[in-house]
C-alpha cells in the first residue's frame, strides 16, 4: 500500500516513520531543501503534557481584549480584513466555556501522554540524539492571581493522569537554582516532573535519515500544487519539482501534514479546517555561564515564554500574532523576550548574540489537532497541532498510522472522522 505524506515538519516526519512500521511504501514531499526547515525549526523545545490548558479559556476574551494594541503582548490579535481570521476568533471565542475548555484539556492531556511515551519508546529503539534532556518542566507565576487561576486546570490535568504539583518558591529554586535571583518575586510554580525538552529540529533531522534508511523517500525542493480527484477520491497530487517540471504522484492513501498551510490546498474539495497561522517568536543564546543558566525546562507565565536547554544554548520562546502569514521579525517583540531573560538570568549570556526566528504556529481554535480521516476517503489529516506540535507529534503520528491502516488507536481521542472510545461526536473535517 502506498502512501504519499504532504510536508515534511515534526509532524510528517513523524508520520512517515509510523507509516513505515505499519509497512506502507512512503513518500513525503516537502518545498524546503530538508526536514523541520519551517514551523519545527526553533521552537521551544518542550514535551510538556502538562501545558495542556489551551489559549481558549475562561478567563481569556478579557485578557485578549486588554491586550489588543499592545506591541509586546503574549497573544496579539491584529485584526485584519480577513474573513478566516474572523471565523477562527468566532470560533475561539466558543470555546472559551468552562465546558469546552475542561473538554479540549482533557484531550491535550491524553494526547500528551500517549505522545511523551511514544517519544520514549522511539528513542530507545533507536537512540536517536537530540540534546534531550529528562529533568521535567517546572511552570512559574510571578502574579498571584495568575497562579491562583491555573490551579483549576493543573487540578484537571492531575484527574486525567498528568503528574503536575503544585509547589512553592523555595521548591522551586531548589529544583532549578538559576531561578535564586527572582525567588521573591514568585507567587508558586508547578513542577511536571515527567515532563522533558529536546531539539525538534535535530530530532526531526535525524528522525528523517532513520526513516530514509529504513526506505522512506523524501522528496525536497518540491512544491506541493494541488491535489487531483476522480470519482470522490485523491487520484495524485500535482507538483513542482527544482527543475520546474509539473508531475502528478500517485498513491493509494495522502496524509496532509503542511502545518499552517493545510487549509488552502483541501478547501476546494470541501474540507474545512479551522487553521489560522499564530506567529511565535523565538530566541538562541549561547550560554556563556552555565551556572546562570537554567536546565530544568522552565515556563514562565506571566510573559508566556518557555526556556529549554539545548546543549550548551537556551531556546527562549513564545508570544503568539495573529496576524496572517508573514514571518518577518519584530524588534519590539524580539527585544521584549531577550529583556526577561536578561531579567531571569543576568550575566547567563550575550543578549547582542541572540538568533532571532519566527515560525507559523498551526492553530486551531480550540488547540486540538485534526487527526483522522476527512471527507474524502483517501486522505488523511495530521495537522493543526498549534502550539504543542513537537509533543504531540509522535502520539498523533503513531495514531494516524494505526488509522490508515484500518487499526483502531491506542488513544483515546476525538478523532476526525471515526468514532472514539469516548463517545465524542465525530468530527467533520
Ligand atoms: C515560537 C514557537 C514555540 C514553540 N514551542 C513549542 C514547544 O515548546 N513544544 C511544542 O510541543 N511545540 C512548540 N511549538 C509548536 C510546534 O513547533 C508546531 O506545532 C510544529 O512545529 C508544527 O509542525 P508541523 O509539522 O505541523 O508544521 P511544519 O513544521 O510547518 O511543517 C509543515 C511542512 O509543510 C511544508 N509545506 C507547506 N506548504 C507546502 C507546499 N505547498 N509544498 C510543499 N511543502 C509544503 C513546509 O515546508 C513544512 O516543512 C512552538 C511553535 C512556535 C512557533
Amino acid at each position: 500500500m502506498k502512501a504519499i505524506v504532504l510536508g515534511a515538519g515534526i509532524v510528517g516526519t513523524t508520520s512517515a516513520w509510523f507509516l513505515n512500521k505499519q509497512g506502507f511504501d512512503v513518500t513525503v514531499i516537502d518545498r524546503q531543501p530538508a526536514a523541520g526547515m519551517e514551523t519545527s525549526f526553533a521552537n521551544g523545545g518542550q514535551i510538556s503534557v502538562s501545558h495542556a490548558e489551551p489559549w481558549a479559556n475562561p478567563g481569556a476574551p478579557k485578557k485578549v481584549l486588554k491586550w489588543l494594541m499592545k506591541e509586546d503582548a503574549p497573544l496579539l490579535f491584529r485584526l485584519r480584513a480577513d474573513a478566516r481570521q474572523w471565523r477562527w476568533g468566532m470560533q475561539f471565542l466558543r470555546e472559551c466555556t468552562p465546558e469546552r475548555t475542561r473538554h479540549n484539556i482533557i484531550q491535550m492531556v491524553n494526547l500528551g501522554t500517549f505522545s511523551r511515551s511514544t517519544l520514549q519508546e522511539l528513542r530507545a529503539e533507536t537512540g536517536i540524539e537530540y540534546n534531550c534532556l529528562t529533568k521535567g518542566i517546572l511552570h512559574f507565576y510571578t502574579n498571584q492571581q495568575e497562579f491562583d487561576d491555573a490551579l483549576e486546570p493543573a487540578e484537571i490535568m492531575r484527574e486525567f493522569g498528568c503528574d503536575r504539583k503544585v509547589i512553592d518558591a523555595n521548591e522551586a529554586v531548589r529544583l532549578e537554582p538559576a531561578l535564586a535571583t527572582v525567588k521573591d518575586k514568585i507567587a508558586g510554580a508547578t513542577y511536571t516532573e515527567a515532563d522533558e525538552s529536546g531539539d525538534a529540529h535535530v530530532f526531526t533531522q535525524n528522525l528523517s535519515k532513520l526513516a530514509a534508511d529504513r526506505g522512506v523517500q523524501f522528496r525536497y525542493n518540491t512544491t506541493i500544487l494541488g491535489l487531483d480527484v476522480e470519482g470522490g477520491q485523491i487520484s495524485g497530487v500535482r507538483v513542482r519539482g527544482q527543475d520546474g517540471q509539473v508531475q502528478v504522484l500517485k498513491a493509494d492513501k495522502y496524509l496532509l501534514c503542511m502545518g499552517s498551510y493545510s487549509p488552502m490546498l483541501v478547501k476546494d474539495l470541501g474540507v474545512d479546517l479551522l487553521i489560522y497561522p499564530a506567529k511565535g517568536y523565538s530566541a538562541t543564546l549561547k550560554i556563556d555561564d552555565a551556572s546562570k543558566a537554567p536546565s530544568v525546562s522552565l515556563t514562565d507565565d506571566e510573559y508566556k515564554l518557555v526556556f529549554s536547554r539545548l546543549g550548551d544554548k537556551l531556546r527562549i520562546a513564545g508570544t503568539a500574532e495573529l496576524n496572517g502569514y508573514s514571518t518577518n521579525l519584530n524588534d519590539v517583540r524580539c527585544k521584549a523576550i531577550t529583556r526577561r531573560v536578561m531579567e531571569l538570568f543576568p550575566g547567563m549570556a550575550d543578549p547582542e548574540q541572540a538568533v532571532y526566528w519566527t515560525g507559523l504556529r498551526p492553530a486551531t481554535p480550540s488547540n486540538v489537532p485534526y487527526i483522522g480521516l476527512s471527507k474524502v476517503p483517501n486522505l488523511y489529516l495530521n495537522t493543526g497541532h498549534g502550539t504543542l506540535g513537537w509533543t504531540h507529534s509522535c502520539g498523533s503520528a503513531r495514531s494516524i498510522a494505526a488509522i490508515m491502516s484500518g487499526q483502531q488507536p491506542e488513544l483515546d481521542f476525538a478523532f476526525t472522522g471515526i468514532s472514539s472510545k469516548m463517545g465524542e461526536p465525530l468530527a467533520t473535517a
